[in-house]
């Protein structure tokens, strides 16, 4: 099978430049100059005149919920959003049911994902205060990072402490395989919590301020020093605020093996947003004001802050209410539908460059979790994994297009400018122009 695509502009962390593609047995076969192979050479021709090619943008933080809450979402609707969003790879999040704290656990999962994957799949395990013995095994079946909760647990997931992120970051050291923490101080947001409650607050600013940035910041630096105590790989899961960016890039400088991302919402909300969005926009740290805002931005365009990523975290509308009080609705909501339109109108707004986002969005994640060449670059030999888009694209996020088993998103209702036109998985086109086609033929990525 031979898909060619002409007339495009492909884009590189480096570069961008007039070429024509050729993808043969799901692999890049050639980029040449435009116009030098005929239309004969190939199976299917995709013209790409006026549009973008960029390597398949990757997802380093989904929650597919896919076993044990699929009253949310499950594998085959949020890979079925990634598809139409334009993401072709996908690192979902260990907090399901059972949670993936041992082999048993993560060949559950495995089964349950099954023949529902429309985009490539990676997986992440858990590691909890009581699992380390089983991190070999998870490690020997092809897990590619582990998430640890510090403190804030989502959905009743177990915590670990800084002594497992430590010993975790020790055991893993030689293996290059990452701990993703969620770092949040539980003490300090469980006072202030009570504070803000016993004050009656009941608007939604009140879910910003009862995460303080000290209770990013203060759990961010104890876990970059468990790791640099031992000389383990430390990544910082959705930073949210201008001194997390600091503290990132000061560990950077001084030698520490510390990777981070951000949130396409909190480089595109701010804090003036919480009034019209209500609980929608709700995330764990939150968004906050214009000038952390600035500083992700920043930390972006220099380097400092690795990665994108959605934390796509769906939840039903009973989840996300707010009637029960500000304080009981659910953190998080759908995102990964809607990445690439969202950072295209960033770099439309001139705010990031479309090499930054080709370098955050592909590039990094791929190296970051030992992928690279095979995905995250559009050279001979790698994976024919595309996100071909059209900069100029305007158009209004509906909740009801969505893919997801939820629809609620803090971009419902958004203009955005610039959208994915065709999806290209291992030299398969899977959506066109917003429709999702074939079966699902994504594979494990272990
Ligand atoms: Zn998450």
């Amino acid at each position: 099978m031979r898909l060619l695509i002409k007339n495009g502009t492909v884009v590189t962390p480096k570069a961008s430049f007039a070429a024509d593609l050729l993808a043969e047995d799901g692999r890049i076969a050639a980029v040449v100059r435009t116009g030098f192979l005929a239309d004969a050479a190939a199976d299917q021709v995709l013209d790409a005149a006026g549009l973008h090619i960029l390597p398949g943008i990757m997802d380093p933080h989904v929650h597919f919920r896919d076993p044990g809450h699929t009253y949310k979402e499950d594998f085959a609707t949020g890979s079925a959003a990634a598809a139409v969003g334009g993401v072709t790879t996908v690192f979902d999040m260990p907090n399901n049911m059972p949670r993936t704290v041992g082999l048993e656990e993560l060949r559950e999962k495995l089964a349950a994902i099954r023949g529902k994957a429309y985009v490539d799949y990676a997986l992440y395990g858990l590691l909890t205060s009581d699992n380390y013995s089983h991190l070999p095994e998870l490690v020997d079946a092809g897990v590619r990072g582990f998430k640890c909760l510090m403190g804030i647990s989502a959905m009743n997931t177990p915590t670990g402490r800084d002594v497992d992120i430590w010993r975790g970051a020790a055991l893993l050291r030689d293996t290059g395989i990452p701990i993703s923490v969620h770092a949040e101080d539980t003490q300090i947001v469980d006072v202030v919590r009570s504070e803000l409650k016993a004050a009656q607050r009941q608007d939604p600013l009140a879910h910003m301020e009862s995460h303080p940035v000290i209770s990013e910041t203060i759990a961010v630096e104890r876990a970059i020093m468990a790791a640099e105590a031992v000389g383990g790989r430390i990544h910082i899961a959705h930073i949210s605020s201008r001194d997390t960016v600091h503290l990132v890039r000061k560990a950077k400088r001084r030698g520490v093996r510390v990777s981070c991302e951000v949130g396409p919402h909190n480089l595109y909300f701010t804090d003036a947003d919480y009034l019209r969005k209500g609980s929608s926009m709700f995330m764990n740290p939150p968004i906050r004001s214009r000038e952390d805002q600035e500083a992700l931005l920043e930390g972006l365009r220099d380097g400092t802050v690795d990665m994108i990523a959605t934390d796509h975290a769906p939840h039903s509308e009973e989840e996300k209410s707010t009637e029960k009080g500000v304080f009981s609705a659910k953190s998080g909501f759908c995102g990964v539908e809607t990445e690439v339109s969202v950072m295209l109108t960033l770099v439309n707004r001139g705010l990031i460059s479309l090499e930054d986002y080709v370098r955050a969005g592909s590039e990094n994640v791929a190296k970051l979790f030992r992928l690279y060449p095979r995905k995250g670059c559009i050279q001979p030999g790698s994976d024919a994994d595309l996100t071909i888009v059209d900069l100029s694209a305007r158009h209004v996020v509906h909740r009801e297009d969505l893919h997801s088993r939820s629809k609620i998103t803090a971009f419902d209702g958004e203009e955005l400018t610039g959208a994915p036109v065709y999806t290209v998985l291992r030299g398969k086109v899977i959506m066109d122009h917003g429709r999702l086609l074939g079966s699902p033929s994504g594979i494990f990525l272990k």
